[in-house]
């Protein structure tokens, strides 16, 4: 069986050797040691001034709602994962959709201008596959309507956007370590801001609002990790940029053995900094994808629909049209990628999905002339089949 992703796992003596050190302790949570080590080591890996470690990804996006007093409705992505919508939601605002570039799959920030309203208060925008945002843009427009903008960086560990980290960008970025993601926790997440009161603000609402033992600086929830997932952290960080290394080449190698696959690849906003933290197919037809899924799962081989369906469907926010996305969401899959993935079963999954392309049945089209006899012709080449010609 390939899965689509398998969790990376460090090596067990590891993590034991941080499970006995909770053992001597015997602090589990509240700010432990690890936890306070784990914060540490992201700043410096990430070469970044400041960050907290909260409970989960969706959470530091409430979290970065709540903080920055959004109201109202929120520009954002159709294309992204339902938490990125759903945390708008939960936080009593209205998402608003913007469509998706055909390109890069990320919010097209030409399209935003219109969608502004007076009760717009925020951009929330994902980058989509860790692959950067026109973050540019997206800030220049916010900053002319008086907009907070919040980037939603769950799939960007390591990504980086101009020689920074990717979060250091827009008033808070928010990032995922659960299990699936490239670098995880287990669960985790994670806010980034430049702004110290901002900081200070969140730290506070991730801790029931505490400023010291009895005192309260203001309203505040449970959005606090444990020292088990924070030692999870620590034993991986150790491996990032073996795992950075190994989806790069493991990317690589698809791309060289799909080349013939009617299909397009999102155009990287900057192919040096990328993460590989997926591998997307945008395949030419939804019939072809659907048959290469198919045949990929007769042979346990398992991908995933990311993303889809549009957000912009979701049963519980207002239906808008989203043209691009909506195409887009149709063919699109992610094919199997994780660090243990090999490259005969890589190799596998594309000989598959090339034979059943070459092997579609596709109706020639009849056309006049000497034009009409080379397309049937390619046709006939193309699907390895005899068609007779009217
Ligand atoms: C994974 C993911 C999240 C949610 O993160 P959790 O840690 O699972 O809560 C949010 N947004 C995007 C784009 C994600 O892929």
């Amino acid at each position: 069986m390939i899965p689509v992703t398998k969790p990376f796992l460090p090596k067990e003596e590891e993590f034991i050797e941080y499970l006995n050190s909770i053992w001597e302790r015997q602090w589990l949570t509240n700010n432990g040691p690890l936890l306070n080590d784990l914060e540490l080591r992201l700043k410096e890996y990430l070469d970044i001034k400041h960050l907290l470690y909260v409970c989960n990804g969706t959470f530091a996006l409430q979290l970065a709602i709540k903080a920055l007093h959004l109201s109202g409705e929120v520009i954002t992505t159709p294309f992204s994962y339902v938490a990125t919508t759903s945390s708008i939601v939960w936080e009593g605002c209205k998402p608003v959709y913007v469509d998706i570039d055909s390109e890069t799959f990320n919010i097209d920030p030409s399209k935003i201008e219109a969608a502004i309203t007076p009760r717009t208060s925020a951009i929330l925008a994902t980058h989509v596959y860790g692959n950067p945002c026109d973050i540019d843009a997206i800030q220049q427009i916010a900053d002319k309507h008086g907009l907070k903008v919040i980037f939603d960086g769950a799939h960007c560990f390591g990504t980086h956007y101009k020689n920074k980290s990717i979060f250091e960008y827009g008033d808070i970025s928010t990032t995922s370590f659960h299990a699936t993601k490239l670098f995880h926790t287990i669960e985790g997440g994670a806010v980034f801001t430049r702004d110290p009161d901002l900081l200070m603000e969140m730290a506070s609402m991730r801790n029931f609002g505490h400023s010291g033992p009895d005192t309260f600086s203001g309203l505040g929830v449970n959005g606090k990790n444990c020292e088990f997932h924070a030692a999870m952290g620590l034993c991986n960080l150790e491996s990032v940029d073996e795992i950075l290394d190994k989806r790069k080449s493991l990317s690589l190698h698809y791309f060289a053995r799909l080349k013939g696959l009617k299909a397009k690849f999102p155009k990287l906003n900057s192919s040096k900094d990328y993460n590989y933290a997926y591998f997307p197919v945008l395949f030419d037809s939804e019939e072809l994808m659907l048959n290469c899924l198919n045949m990929l799962e007769l042979n346990k081989i398992y991908c995933r629909r990311y993303f889809y369906p549009p957000l912009s469907a979701l049963p519980y926010v207002e239906y808008s049209v989203m043209p691009v996305c909506e195409d887009i969401s149709r063919r699109i899959v992610c094919l199997p990628l994780y660090h243990t993935l090999t490259v005969s079963d890589l190799d596998l999954i594309c000989r598959i999905i090339l034979r059943v392309q070459n092997n579609q049945k596709v109706k020639p089209k009849v056309i006049d002339g000497l034009g009409g006899i080379l397309a049937n012709k390619a046709a006939t080449a193309i699907n390895g089949h005899s068609y007779i010609h009217k």
